[in-house]
């Protein structure tokens, strides 16, 4: 594999932003990292004036470019993910909707069978599924089917888990339905559950957090409102410090000032931007179907008939936009929303989510106004409509 050298980037890591620097890639990996020139033979790239971030690391979403997880398409899958590359995102989360069980399984079965085959250098990794119900509350079912909705049972998920080769890393659920305390009991050590689509008290978040849970799915939606006497999901995941939480950054699902709110509550540690994605990102607008259910499309709007929001069609390169203009902050702070956080949640930071020496060399260069100029997958260069090599 080629060796090379990206210089003259303003390279963020987890210690320091570095103003100069350059990254040596070798053989997939970040080989080397330094400050100011680089003075050695390898091939050289130059990013003078652009900045150099670990590659995204989508933890919600369903799909985009015409493709959706539920498809269980295998070239489906192979579309989807290779086009992620085009907004910086190096590995997801493929995202899973309340659906009948049948569907659901050939959805876990088709991804196993993708993550045996897939081209690691040519498309983002999938390094595990989020499934987005059935465990939730037909009283919050926001864009999932009501019809589908079903109390979680121990036998249930391990089925799910068998079948998809204990792939399954997150699970949104309703704290507050039957059955929720003995599966978050038996499983909270290997799968992390998301609070989402629920209604919650206050209590009821705070005593499932005592039991293990240790997220929040797309915060400000599909869950109880705050109130200043009952706090609700959102309140308890302001103060609860235990918990992380997702947010959509589309400007749509969440005013721009709630956004800051929850970035000053949660700190850059406990924030992940998600997309919550369907097939119709990077498609015209339009009909498309969404878990079963006609979606319109229109502009950076996708809805139900009944007029509920029905995901996102936003990209990780956007949502890093509209996140520095929504909170005024620097990328220096918020770089790790997109990536480190979900590394460390997911267990894969020795291997992925921050540029350091002896990590996958995953990385996107974006220019001063967010567009995605290269992405780098393990190694393999990825450029766009804009290229700068
Ligand atoms: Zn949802
Ligand atoms: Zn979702």
């Amino acid at each position: 594999m080629a060796e090379y050298v990206i210089e003259n980037g303003r390279i963020y890591t987890e210690f320091e932003t570095i103003e100069t620097g350059y990254i040596i890639v070798k053989s997939g990996k970040i080989a080397g990292l330094g400050k100011g020139e680089y003075e050695g033979t390898l091939p050289k790239y130059d990013a003078n004036g652009l900045h150099v971030l670990p590659g995204f690391i989508d933890i919600h979403i369903h799909g985009g470019y015409g493709e959706d997880a539920m498809d269980a398409s295998e070239t489906g899958l192979k579309h989807f993910a290779e086009s992620l590359l085009s907004e910086g995102t190096t590995s997801f989360l493929a995202t899973t909707m309340t659906q009948s069980d049948d569907n659901i399984i050939k959805a876990l079965k088709n991804i196993v069978k993708y993550q045996a085959n897939h081209n690691k250098y040519q498309a983002a990794d999938i390094v595990g599924i989020h499934l987005e119900g059935p465990f939730i509350s037909e009283h919050k079912v926001g864009a999932q089917n009501p019809k589908y909705v079903q109390r979680p049972s121990i036998e249930k998920i391990q089925q799910f888990q068998n079948i998809a080769n204990q792939q399954i890393k997150v699970i949104t659920f309703a704290p507050e339905v039957s059955g929720a305390r003995e599966t978050l009991a038996a499983f909270h050590d290997k799968i992390k559950f998301s609070i989402g689509h629920t209604v919650a008290t206050y209590d009821e978040v705070n005593e499932a957090v005592e039991q293990g849970a240790r997220h929040v799915t797309h915060l400000y939606n599909a869950g109880t409102p705050f109130e200043h006497r009952e706090p609700g999901v959102f309140g308890a995941a302001w103060t609860n410090d235990t918990l992380s939480t997702e947010l959509i950054v589309d400007g749509i699902h969440s005013h721009p000032a709630a956004v800051k709110i929850a970035l000053k509550q949660k700190g850059n540690k406990q924030f992940f931007l998600i997309t919550d994605a369907m097939r119709a990102k990077g498609m015209p607008d339009g009909e498309y179907d969404l878990g079963g259910q006609n979606v319109h499309v229109k502009g950076a709007e996708a809805r139900l008939e009944s007029g509920a929001l029905a995901g996102s069609i936003l990209k990780m390169n956007e949502g890093v936009k509209n996140l520095m203009v929504f909170t005024g902050e620097s990328l220096d702070k918020i770089w790790r929303v997109t990536s480190l956080n979900q590394a460390i949640a997911l267990n894969i930071e020795h291997q992925k989510g921050s540029l350091a020496v002896g990590k996958d060399a995953d990385i996107v260069i974006l220019d001063n106004d967010q567009t995605v100029c290269a992405t780098i997958k393990e190694g393999e260069i990825h450029q766009f409509e804009k290229r700068i090599f």
